[in-house]
């Protein structure tokens, strides 16, 4: 167990690790960021913030030596580096890193395990995509196999001819097919050092341009009914990695069952509800679980839950928002509203 009074290494620097640290404080504990942007949020609420390359090794293995324990906000940070942390434990492991960081090495993973995904057909040229649609046919969505989030890197293809505007610069990518799902939802679980394992209720999320707009719990009963199905392959990938903290499995509810997305190796948007919607939050059970503290449990705290994100600079209501006291709004403390970027959400508990 890491006693409370350590300090933890937090990678990544936006909303997600600032989550975290508020947490990790109430329960006693100082975190490090280390973030190589200008901007980041995540270490005001900090102790400290190493501002440095991602392939700094000086600068990873002073990090380390000032953490008892290091994770990551960000599913994107590189793995070579890591190797700087030298003995200090990553938690998640890299391996949930590698496995997340590839749309194709998600899917294999996810596959390989029974889960069901969209048919898919890698693409590194244009005859590539043209085998794509000979064999998966349109629509479909032709996605960057790394790096993208939020609907970045994502063109649609809703017709055969759409491929001939498709510009190939040698960046790796995936053509999914379309799903015709009639809801999207998520599972999110905390799996403790010992391999106790716990769950939040499954949102139901509803995404616009590709960004999570809304989740709401609970679920309605057709998602509900695939809850069990999907719990049980996220368990599995959990037990595979030999995770340890908060893993996000992204799914689409479709009449077949349960057709897995992506998986997030880290706390998730779609489950900022749970910080005053259920016993304990995302953000804390993560701690909790690195730390190697029991699970805390994660049951509604109210019948209804919903959380909507606040996205680029749409004009709000703040006085309207604060005054219900149904609402809890939470602010990200970003500089600058840009289209599609998140500034805060608020979370509304229904009695
Ligand atoms: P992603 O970044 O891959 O999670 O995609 C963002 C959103 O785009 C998803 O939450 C869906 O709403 C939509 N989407 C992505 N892939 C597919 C697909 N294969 N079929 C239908 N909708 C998709």
């Amino acid at each position: 167990m890491i006693p409370p009074g350590e300090t933890i290494g937090i990678l990544g620097g936006g909303q997600l690790g600032r989550m975290l640290a508020i947490a990790a404080a109430r329960l006693g504990y100082r975190c490090h960021v280390y973030a190589p942007e200008a901007e980041a949020i995540a270490a005001e609420v900090c102790a400290q913030w190493t501002r440095a390359e991602w392939s700094d090794a000086a600068a990873m293995a002073a990090f380390a030596a000032d953490c008892a324990v290091v994770t990551y906000e960000f599913e994107n940070v590189p793995v070579a580096p890591l190797l700087a942390l030298g003995a200090v434990p990553l938690l998640p492991n890299a391996r949930a890193l590698e496995v997340a960081q590839d749309r194709l090495n998600e899917k294999r993973f996810v596959s390989g395990l029974g889960g069901t995904t969209a048919p898919y057909h890698v693409v590194d040229t244009a005859e590539d995509l043209q085998q794509a649609l000979d064999q998966i046919g349109s629509p479909g969505i032709l996605k960057t196999r790394r790096e993208g989030y939020d609907g970045k890197g994502q063109w649609r293809i809703m017709a055969d001819h759409d491929a001939e505007a498709v510009t190939f610069s040698g960046e790796p990518l995936l053509y999914e097919g379309f799903v015709h799902f009639f809801a999207e939802f998520s599972v999110i679980l905390c799996r403790g050092a010992d391999g106790t394992v716990v769950f939040w209720d499954s949102a139901e999320n509803t995404h616009v341009g590709g960004i999570l707009a809304r989740s709401v719990v609970p679920a309605s009963d057709a998602v509900q009914a695939q809850v069990p199905a999907a719990r049980a392959l996220a368990e599995k990938v959990a037990a595979a990695l030999d995770y340890v903290g908060v893993l996000t499995l992204e799914f689409f509810a479709t009449e077949a069952g349960p057709v897995f997305n992506e998986m997030a190796p880290r706390v998730h948007n779609s489950g900022h509800w749970t910080i005053e919607g259920a016993l304990t939050s995302q953000f804390e059970n993560h701690v909790r679980a690195i730390c190697g503290l029991p699970l805390g449990a994660t049951a509604l705290a109210a019948p209804q839950v919903e959380m909507r994100n606040i996205i680029g600079d749409a004009a709000e209501d703040w006085a309207t928002i604060l005054t219900d006291p149904a609402n809890h709004l939470h602010l990200y403390g970003k500089a600058a509203a840009r289209p599609g970027r998140k500034m805060g959400h608020v979370t509304r508990l229904c009695w």
